[in-house]
C-alpha cells in the first residue's frame, strides 16, 4: 500500500553529522601501516577509510570539521582482564618482601574497606587513566559483589553497577564480567573451603544465586547493558568454583552469546590442588565442564602441562596474557607461542594494573618468549597489535570492534611518534617501534565510538586524571 499524498511525510530522524580524521600513518587490517589516511564515521560507525588521500585534497565540508592525527593511529586497544580495584595496591605491595599470598592478603585488605560510592570513584579515575593509555575497551573481572560480611547490597549488582558507570563516566566501553566466586580453595579430598573475611563479600550463596543476580543486571538479549556496556560471565579459578557449580554459569553465559573468563593455572599451588582434588589438571576441569571454547578466555594460562595446550588451542579458547601482572607477582612465563600454535588467539591484560599500559603488556609476551627459549622472534609486531585490538576486543564480546575498517566501531587511539622514545620511526618501522618502545605515555588521541575522549592527551570528561587517582586512592586507604 502506498502512502495517500495528503498524509504528511514522517518526520526525518537528524542523522549525527558526519565525522573525519586524518591520520599521518595508520595500521590498516590486511594493509599494514598506510600513509595519510582518510578516516570516516557517521555515528559510532566508521564509514570509510581511505589511505593516501593528501590533507589538502579532502572535500572542504569534510575538512572544515577533520581532526588531524599525527603519529601512528591504530584501532582502539581491548585490556581484555582488569581488577580496577587493584589500582590502589601499586606501590604499597612493591614495599618490603612477600609471596604471591601476602599480596592476596594486602588486596582482600583494599576490597574489605570499598563501598559503592568509593568504588566507583576509584574505578572512575582508573579507566580514565586506561583512557588516556589508548584503552577503549576494558574487560572488568568483578567478583566484588557484596556489602561486609557477604550482605547483599538492596539492589545485589550495586557494586557491578558502580563498575558500569564508572565506565561510562571515563568514556570507554566496559564488558561486565560478573565473577562467580563460592569457595576459598580445594581442601585435599576436593572439598571446598568456605569464604573467610574479605571473602564472603565476593561470593553467592550457589551458582544458581549468581545466575539470578546475573538475570538482574538486565542486561538484552544480545547480552547489552547500555551502549557501551556489555554482560559477560567468569568462572573465578578451578580453585573458587567447585566443579558441580560450573554448570549454571556456563549456560547463562551461552543463554547471552556473553564471554566466559576464567583464571587458569596462575600458580602451581593451582594445579596441586585440582589435580589432588579431581585427579585432573585445571585445564581438563574446565574442558570436561564444558566450559572452554570460542567464546572462553583463559586467563594467565602459564603453568599448563600434558595436553592442556592442546584442549585449549583445539577449543579455539582466548588465551590473556598479563605479562606486568605475571612478573610482579612472580607466576612464571606461560607458554605463549606454543597457544597461539595451537589455536588459541591470544590477548592481553593490565589484571593487577602494575602498570596500566598494553604496549608494555603486549612487547613482554614476545620477550618473555625470549627469555624462557634463548631465542629471539617468535611473535611479529602485526602478531601484538592484533592481541591488543581486534582479538582483545572480540574475546570481550565486541567482535565488530579492534579494526580501522568501514563498517566497524569508531574507536582510535594514535601515538605519537615524535617523543624520545619514538622519534625516528618511519612507515615501515612504526608499528614495531610502537609496540616495542612505545609507551602509555606517548598516546596522544583516543576516539571512542566515533566521539574524540582524549585529545592531545587530555581526557575530556575526566579533566584531572592524577587528582581523580590520588583522591579516590586516598579514601579506600584510609
Ligand atoms: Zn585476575
Amino acid at each position: 500500500m502506498t502512502t495517500p499524498a495528503a498524509e504528511p511525510a514522517p518526520a526525518a530522524v537528524p542523522a549525527a553529522p558526519p565525522r573525519a580524521w586524518h591520520a599521518e600513518l595508520a595500521w590498516l587490517p590486511g594493509r599494514g601501516v598506510c600513509c595519510d589516511v582518510l578516516i570516516e564515521a557517521a555515528g559510532d560507525r566508521f564509514t570509510a577509510v581511505t589511505p593516501e588521500v593528501r590533507a589538502a585534497d579532502v572535500a572542504d565540508d569534510l575538512r572544515a570539521g577533520m581532526t588531524r592525527l599525527p603519529g601512528l593511529t591504530l584501532p582502539g586497544l581491548a585490556n581484555a582482564h582488569s581488577h580496577a580495584f587493584h589500582r590502589a595496591l601499586r606501590g604499597i605491595t612493591q614495599v618490603g618482601l612477600g609471596t604471591f599470598w601476602t599480596w592476596r592478603e594486602r588486596m582482600y585488605q583494599v576490597a574489605a574497606g570499598l563501598d559503592p560510592d568509593s568504588y566507583l570513584a576509584l574505578a572512575r579515575a582508573v579507566y580514565a587513566e586506561m583512557a588516556l593509555a589508548g584503552i577503549t575497551c576494558v574487560g572488568e573481572f568483578h567478583y566484588l559483589h557484596h556489602g561486609p560480611e557477604g550482605v547483599p547490597y538492596a539492589d545485589p549488582n550495586e557494586m557491578g553497577r558502580a563498575v558500569i558507570a564508572a565506565a561510562a563516566q571515563a568514556g570507554i566501553r566496559i564488558t561486565l564480567l560478573d565473577t562467580c566466586y563460592l569457595s576459598g580453595g580445594l581442601g585435599p579430598d576436593g572439598t571446598p573451603q568456605p569464604l573467610t573475611g574479605s571473602q564472603l563479600r565476593f561470593g553467592d550463596r550457589d551458582s544458581e544465586a549468581w545466575a539470578a543476580r546475573g538475570e538482574a543486571l538486565g542486561a538484552d538479549e544480545h547480552g547489552l547493558l547500555g551502549p557501551l556496556a556489555r554482560a559477560g560471565a567468569a568462572i573465578h579459578s578451578v580453585r573458587a568454583v567447585p566443579l558441580d557449580q560450573m554448570h549454571p554459569v556456563i549456560a547463562w553465559a551461552h543463554r547471552y552469546g556473553a564471554p566466559l573468563h576464567a583464571h587458569l593455572s596462575e600458580q602451581r599451588a593451582e594445579n596441586e590442588a585440582s589435580l589432588a582434588a579431581y585427579r585432573r589438571t585445571p585445564t581438563e576441569v574446565l574442558y570436561d565442564a564444558g566450559a572452554l571454547g570460542p567464546r572462553a578466555t583463559a586467563v594467565h594460562a602459564t603453568h599448563l602441562v600434558g595436553h592442556d595446550v592442546d584442549l585449549l588451542g583445539g577449543s579455539r579458547t582466548y588465551a590473556c596474557f598479563c605479562p606486568t601482572t605475571e612478573a610482579d607477582l612472580a607466576d612464571g612465563i606461560g607458554p605463549a607461542r606454543a597457544l597461539a600454535t595451537a589455536g588459541c588467539p591470544l590477548t592481553l591484560g593490565s589484571d593487577s594494573q602494575a602498570v596500566v599500559d598494553l604496549f608494555e603488556e603486549a612487547r613482554r609476551v614476545e620477550l618473555g618468549e625470549r627469555l624462557a627459549s634463548g631465542q629471539r622472534g617468535h611473535f611479529r609486531a602485526g602478531e601484538l597489535a592484533r592481541a591488543a585490538t581486534t582479538d582483545g576486543h572480540a574475546s570481550l564480546g565486541w567482535p565488530d570492534a579492534g579494526e580501522i575498517a568501514a563498517g566497524a566501531i569508531a574507536d582510535l587511539v594514535t601515538v605519537a611518534l615524535d617523543s624520545p622514545r619514538l622519534a625516528g620511526a618511519t612507515r615501515k618501522t612504526a608499528l614495531a617501534t610502537v609496540v616495542f618502545a612505545g609507551s602509555a605515555a606517548d598516546v596522544r588521541h583516543v576516539v571512542v565510538g566515533g566521539q574524540d575522549l582524549v585529545a592531545d592527551g587530555q581526557h575530556r570528561l575526566v579533566e584531572d586524571v592524577p587528582a581523580a587517582l590520588s583522591a579516590s586512592i586516598r579514601q579506600v586507604l584510609r
